[in-house]
């Protein structure tokens, strides 16, 4: 398995719209997204003779031995080790440095680029996205899907934080896309890089299909716009974790309410909210997370306008 699913380019100045699956060796929704909008790129031309694409479309393998073996990871969790202070020697420590040189070869370019990381959950209900910053936040509505602020403060090591600090010309987002195996995840996948390419300037807003806007706004119908994370249950190895069933992403619980269990009994939620990214498999440490929603703000509005994001 190649680290380089494709990448597509007219050879034209711009942006550079970096796009990571399957960093999580169990999540192929983002892949398979990624080599569809390829092959649509590569016929577009053809039946569109105005079609112009501006800057480069990367598309990169996160994971490749652990997506061969379809785990979440061998060693360790690929995207919680983006620390310069990692000295392990493991299986995710050579991919990391693998797919390091890929990333950095496109950031040393000296373009702006744009790191967009594909994911998809354990649980159902509910697409959203991690912006870093205020300009990955500005992008994040742009896709139409609930924005989810705070990551960086409760999930540390993530391949998105880690060159979004490093390099002033890196925009991270994080996309969740839906369930691991849900068909309709690779269709929000691709709606999302369709997205991200016109908010960034790559296509021009009048060489995109509408249905794609739609596949995200309608999904999201009813979810808060925009929320924050306030509180992370770690998993401690051996601690028999094992959430409660039912719950779906957004699912609103109540503060002391009994979410989950461990060997040392119940584990109730220290706040009110929105539950997200319950811990419905057998790799990871992430138990689950609270969000709460923000004050309404002008992000809606970014939702609907037309205007674009250029990076230039
Ligand atoms: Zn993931």
């Amino acid at each position: 398995m190649d680290r380089l699913i494709g990448r597509y380019t007219q050879g034209k100045k711009g942006p550079v719209l970096l796009c990571i699956g399957g960093i999580h060796g169990n999540e192929p929704a983002g892949i398979e997204a990624l080599e569809l909008i390829l092959k649509m790129l590569e016929v577009e031309p053809i039946t569109n003779p105005d079609f112009e694409f501006r800057g480069t479309l990367v598309a990169l393998r996160g994971n490749v031995g652990a997506l061969e073996q379809d785990a979440r990871f061998l060693d360790r969790d690929l995207n919680r080790i983006w620390q310069d202070t990692d000295q392990v020697n493991d299986r995710e420590a050579s991919e990391r440095a693998q797919l390091k040189n890929c990333i950095e070869a496109y950031i040393e370019s000296g373009e702006e680029v744009v790191l967009l990381d594909l994911h998809t959950t354990t649980a159902t209900g509910g697409i959203f996205t991690f912006p870093m910053d205020a300009l990955g936040r500005m992008l994040a509505v742009q896709l139409g899907a609930p924005v989810i602020l705070g990551v960086t403060g409760h999930l540390l090591g993530t391949c998105a934080a880690y060159f979004q600090e490093k390099h002033d010309n890196v925009t991270s987002l994080v996309f969740e896309g839906g369930q691991h195996l849900e068909e309709a995840s690779t269709n929000r996948m691709i709606a999302a890089i369709v997205s991200a390419l016109r908010a960034i300037g790559c296509v021009e807003a009048r060489h995109i299909e509408h249905q794609h806007d739609h596949i995200l706004t309608r999904y999201s119908e009813g979810l808060p716009a925009v929320s924050s994370i306030v509180y992370r249950h770690p998993i401690v190895i051996g601690d028999g974790f094992v959430m409660n069933p039912g719950y779906q992403n957004f699912d609103a619980i109540e503060q002391g309410e009994v979410v989950a269990r461990a060997a040392s009994g119940p584990i109730k939620a220290p706040l009110s909210g929105l539950i997200l990214m319950p811990h419905y498999q057998e790799q990871g440490t992430d138990g689950f997370f609270i969000i709460q929603q923000e004050e309404e703000s002008d992000d809606e509005s970014f939702v609907h306008s037309t205007q674009q994001l250029k990076m230039e």
